[in-house]
């Protein structure tokens, strides 16, 4: 059992090596070419994501735009970037997002200006040349200052785009570690630092349209936390749900995801597990060591009290949605309950399997 991986940053939505990367770039291409999609790098994205066909949900948008209008407008493919690529919700991603393009209007406009003396030092060395073989140069110190000064002009011009090109490298790297903390603070409970329920959302439907064989569903609930509340305060309720979140951090097997659904009910998914019994050994793990949690008084050490938790278990089977399954995981949690608390129920009204 490993630890919860951190919530994926932006680069590590992108695992692919770089002939495969290359593979789905050539295959957006024609995409983009046969609906006259202007190359841009937030077509690029947007189609080499269609290709990538991950989120489902952003393919048939697309399908549905460009079947819909004859051209493909600006201001939906910028929010399809935001909602599905760099799922922009956050402020510190806007500036973020503000700055690359300042730095890269910047850059633009070194290029241009270093283009603009590159001409301007060819047109010199053109007319100095010309001069030059003209039989008497009348002024054969004006035409070599001249190009002299032009070379000079040209060599700083390059030396200052050299110079801004390290600096944005600088820039670009302190922009991707700001996007990194945005996507976290987008994607975790900053409570417990599982995934919050967002990210659980859209966790399980990609799982779900990707495969549903060989996935499982758990939920499980503290039990009697009100009560625990009432007795001891809200804030020690708190530390509780961080231990309870510690806890799933560090039992998780290495494909699976841990997400607070809401107060104090955790939800977690586990890939490659084919049975029940698979998904209830490891929830029995977390139930024995929840329970062997002690609540102390942390100057004292002495024990005040312990908790418990219940737990719903339901397996994924073909046609599944994501209400389908969370609804049956929450109707196990509920037979958990009233069966006691403090307990492990698979659901035991698995629909049958689709021929
Ligand atoms: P059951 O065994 O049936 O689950 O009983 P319960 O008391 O745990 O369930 P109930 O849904 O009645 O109460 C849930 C409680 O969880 C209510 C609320 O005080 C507590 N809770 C929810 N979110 C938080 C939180 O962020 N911090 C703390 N400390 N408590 C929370
Ligand atoms: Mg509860
Ligand atoms: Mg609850």
């Amino acid at each position: 059992m490993s630890q919860q991986p951190k919530a994926p940053s932006i680069l590590e939505q992108y695992p692919e090596e770089t002939r495969e990367a290359a593979e789905l770039l050539k295959r957006a291409v024609p995409h983009m070419v046969r609906h006259d999609i202007p190359p841009n790098p937030i077509h690029y994205a947007l189609w080499y994501n269609y290709c990538r066909g991950d989120e489902p949900e952003l393919n048939r948008r697309l399908d549905k735009i460009v079947a819909d209008f004859s051209s493909f407008p600006p201001e939906t493919a910028a929010k399809l970037f935001r909602d599905y690529i760099i799922r922009g919700e956050l402020e510190e991603a806007r500036c973020g997002q503000q700055q690359v393009i300042e730095l890269v209007d910047d850059i633009e406009g070194d290029v241009q200006r270093s283009v603009t003396g590159s001409q301007h030092y060819q047109d010199s060395l053109s007319q100095g040349l010309a001069a030059l073989q003209e039989p008497i140069v009348d002024d054969l110190p004006a035409v070599l200052n001249e190009l002299q000064l032009s070379t000079q002009q040209m060599h700083d011009q390059q030396e200052k785009f050299l110079y801004r090109l390290r600096a944005a490298q600088g820039e670009i790297q302190s922009l991707r570690s700001q996007l990194e903390r945005a996507q976290a603070a987008a994607t975790l409970d900053s409570l417990t630092h599982v995934f919050n329920r967002h990210a659980f959302t859209r966790l399980l439907e990609q799982a779900l349209a990707n495969d549903t064989d060989g996935l499982a569903l758990i939920m499980l609930d503290i039990d009697h936390f009100k009560q625990f509340n009432d007795q001891y305060g809200h804030p020690l309720g708190d530390r509780v749900l961080q231990h309870v979140g510690q806890l799933l951090r560090d039992l998780l097997p290495a494909r699976g995801v841990a997400a607070r659904y809401g107060g104090e009910e955790f939800c977690i998914i586990l890939k490659d597990c084919f049975d029940l019994a698979t998904a209830s050994t490891f929830a029995e793990q977390l139930r024995l060591k929840i329970q062997a949690l002690r609540v102390k008084v942390r100057s004292t050490d002495k024990v005040l009290d312990t908790i418990t938790a219940s737990f719903g278990l339901a397996l994924a089977v073909p046609g599944d949605t994501f209400d389908t399954l969370v609804t049956r995981a929450d109707d196990a949690l509920y037979q958990a309950k009233r069966n006691g608390r403090n307990q492990i129920s698979p659901t035991t009204s698995e629909p049958a399997l689709s021929a």
